[in-house]
């Protein structure tokens, strides 16, 4: 069974970027903002969400994440990981969870 405490994403297959909306809270884009980025460059409005917050991060027309960074190699990587919002910092231990996320448990790294 995964871990938080020893969770690492060794696939880094994207799919979590791509297919979750990401709900922001105001520490969440105070956080982003200390980055150096405007809430124009990152937030959007979903009048469809229930309250506390509305606020999502914004997706590219693509459907990815403003903030996904793909290599050469298809390695996907986040651009402000350590100011990624929390819904991020606590994927994939949430009621939710992409089908297609299958990380392996860090235990089996060492093997
Ligand atoms: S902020 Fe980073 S971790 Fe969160 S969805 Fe965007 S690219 Fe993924």
């Amino acid at each position: 069974m995964l871990d938080p405490r020893t969770f690492v994403c060794n696939r880094k297959c994207g799919e979590c970027c791509i297919k979750f909306i990401v709900k922001l809270s105001k520490s969440d884009i105070n956080a982003i903002k200390k980055e150096g980025y405007s809430e124009e460059d990152f937030v959007a409005l979903d009048e469809s969400l229930p309250e506390p917050t509305k606020f999502v991060l914004r997706k590219k027309a693509n459907g990815r994440c403003v903030f996904l960074l793909k290599n050469k190699k298809g390695v996907y990587s986040c651009k402000i990981y350590d100011a990624r919002p929390n819904v991020c910092k606590k994927y994939p231990f949430l009621k939710n969870k992409v089908d297609s996320c299958k990380p392996v448990m860090f235990k089996d790294l060492h093997r």
